[in-house]
């Protein structure tokens, strides 16, 4: 084994540790509520200041992020997803897919699901 290989071999896990570590302190340096920001973000999605809460009717406070569903089947970007993909891979073609917009009202606290505004089917 040489040099090159071995530094490679540490060097990507120490790389990783890193990262995962400052990732960490950056999150314990946050604010109690850029904190909630940011995993709202990850959970949810982005702010959508067109969509409009359904149940309080507040604007620009809607985080919204796109599923797709095979049409009777799973979440698409899931590990069911992938295995309902593969057991009926055969008929592909028959396979629909139904795309929704999961919302989710940061001022209320309601999730909800509907077609995009752009899905007239
Ligand atoms: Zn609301």
């Amino acid at each position: 084994m040489n040099w090159g290989c071995l530094s490679c071999l540490i060097l990507f896990p120490v790389g990783f540790f890193i990262w995962v570590k400052n990732e960490v302190q950056r999150r314990n340096a946050l604010p109690p509520n850029e904190l909630k920001e940011l995993e709202d973000e990850e959970r949810y999605g982005k702010i959508d200041d067109d969509l409009e809460c359904i149940f309080c009717h507040s604007k620009q406070c809607v985080r919204a992020e796109k599923k797709i569903y095979y049409r009777g089947g799973p979440d698409k970007n899931s590990l069911d997803g992938l295995l309902f993909y593969s057991a009926n891979q055969k008929k592909y073609s028959e396979i629909r897919e139904d795309v929704f917009l999961a919302a989710h009202c940061t001022k209320c606290g309601n999730t909800w699901e509907m077609h995009p505004p752009e899905d007239e089917s």
